[in-house]
């Protein structure tokens, strides 16, 4: 008699419902399993023996065939162990229930016990859109599961748990449970002297505008980077699911937990592989510019990263997606993250300083700022020289700002940006389009000749020209005003100053 259960298995970061089917065939004791599993499918034939055999039940030596379909798509993964195992139970009569109503996943433990799987939650997504109403997984993925509502859950530590679930004596699990990282190591009332580029930082944040600071070395670029985190509103539930799936997807959500609640900030190192950015490898996985969707992205040293991979970044920055293609086929990933660069300004970091003399050639400069400029900085909205701040302002009593209350004002921020593209496919002015711009950011004609004169002066492009109304816009939602103004322009212009810097330096 075949026996047939329900599982899922992840392809890129899609979960699809695999149907697992038992049968034994004449012939010598053996264990084939078929519908193209990978290495660590086929890997699941010794385990589930020993789970079975150290449950106190018996593995009747028999010629198995396992079919997991359908086959288009490769199975990867320990997901199939548990199905697997029940099917096997009931196929050889150790166990009377009907195991088709149960999707389950689960990797097993040589003594039965159940192990976490990734992508659970991408799991319950795709079992609630298919209607099913139930779902077993290792206990340690309750939370996962539960964070799509309409799904009976039910964790089991064991295969033996597993069929007391089957026979029904165990009720779904209801609790739900969201990690938020409220605990942020810098405040912004800790960094002083620095209001210029704190503001910038805000008026960044709260459009999520793509952001460069530069300044020579010990200025507090990276402090002030990561006390962005903190001034970050917290997702949307949309959003939520979305990192969620990302996380799982790549086994670096902590076990026992739910949604995560809080913005992601990735800050890879200059060294680290282009798979391990981008995503890829021989079993597809999210790389940093995923794992920092609906976050920040943050690349200190910016200069030292390979140019490819920068280069490889401006399709997500422009598109949000990232498309890795690989032997076994084309996967996408969502990689909509605000960008945050820092970076000297010269080879010896003094160029611009106000104190210490910069030792580089001119030559040198001009390569420097080559790297700066050339693959990203048309992604870049907003530029902000960093300078090194006098010990006695640090140690200077005076009174900034806390990050929760900036973190307040930018709330208000993005929930006018919200209202104002409910009908859009994008919710921030760091991604309006032209024609979107032209739309949403109306000057008058004073003003308009205004920001043509300005621009000319400043030499800025066509492209620039959008960018400091995109960034207008943002300052005039910080202000809580419909209408852009000059002050507003002004302090746009401010932040497109990166190329005239160096021009005024070169001329
Ligand atoms: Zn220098």
């Amino acid at each position: 008699m075949l026996s047939k259960t329900v599982s899922l298995g992840i392809n890129g970061i899609d979960a699809h419902i695999v149907e697992v089917e038992v049968d034994s065939i004449r012939g010598l004791p053996g264990f084939t399993i078929v519908g193209l599993p990978d290495s660590s499918v086929k890997e699941a034939k010794d385990r589930i023996r020993s789970a079975i055999e150290n449950c106190g039940f018996s593995f009747p030596p028999k010629n198995y065939v396992v079919n997991l379909a359908p086959a288009e798509f490769k199975k990867q993964g320990s997901n199939f162990d548990l199905p697997i195992a029940i099917a096997i139970l009931q196929h050889s009569g150790q166990i009377d229930v009907n195991i088709e109503l149960f999707p389950m996943v689960g990797e097993l433990s040589l003594d039965g016990s159940l192990r976490a799987v990734q992508s659970t939650i991408s799991m319950t997504l795709t079992l609630y859109k298919r209607k099913f109403k139930r779902f077993i997984v290792p206990y340690s993925n309750r939370y996962e599961a539960t964070a799509i509502n309409n799904i009976r859950v039910f964790p089991a530590r064991s295969l033996y748990e597993v069929i007391s679930i089957l026979e029904g004596d165990i009720e779904p699990f209801t609790e739900t449970k969201e990690s938020t990282n409220t605990e942020y190591s810098i405040d912004f009332a800790s960094i002083s002297g620095q209001e210029g580029v704190k503001r910038a930082a805000e008026v960044a944040t709260a459009g999520f505008h793509n952001f460069l600071m530069y300044g020579p070395p010990g200025s507090g670029k990276s402090m002030i980077a990561k006390a962005i985190q903190g001034i970050l509103p917290r997702l949307t539930k949309e959003q939520s699911i979305e990192t969620t799936i990302i996380h799982s997807n790549a086994g670096i959500l902590p076990l026992n937990n739910g949604l995560i609640s809080s913005p992601p900030f990735r800050s890879p190192h200059h060294t680290s592989s282009h798979i391990s950015i981008v995503g890829g490898g021989r079993i597809a996985s999210p790389g940093e510019i995923s794992l920092s969707h609906n976050g920040i992205l943050f690349l200190d040293e910016l200069t030292e990263f390979q140019g490819f991979l920068l280069q490889t970044m401006r399709q997500p920055l422009e598109d949000g997606i990232i498309t890795i293609s690989r032997a076994a086929g084309t996967s996408v990933y969502p990689a909509r993250f605000m960008l945050i660069g820092a970076c000297n300004p010269c080879r010896c970091g003094y160029l611009f300083d106000k104190e210490i003399e910069c030792t580089c050639s001119n030559a040198l400069i001009r390569s420097y700022y080559g790297k700066i400029s050339g693959p990203l900085i048309d992604r870049i909205d907003i530029e902000h020289y960093v300078p090194r701040i006098a010990y006695e302002k640090l140690t200077h009593s005076l009174v900034s700002e806390k990050s929760e209350d900036i973190r307040s004002r930018i709330e208000r921020c993005r929930a006018i940006q919200h209202d104002r593209f409910k009908e859009l496919p994008y919710s921030f002015n760091g991604q309006m389009s032209s024609d979107d711009i032209r739309k949403f950011c109306m000057l008058t004609a004073d003003d308009e000749q205004f920001l043509i004169k300005s621009s000319q002066k400043l030499r800025l492009s066509a492209r620039s020209y959008f960018r400091i109304l995109k960034i207008a816009r943002t300052v005039a939602d910080l202000d809580e005003t419909e209408k852009i103004n000059k002050s507003h322009l002004l302090e746009a212009l401010s932040y497109k100053n990166l190329p005239r810097n160096y021009e005024l330096y070169f001329s």
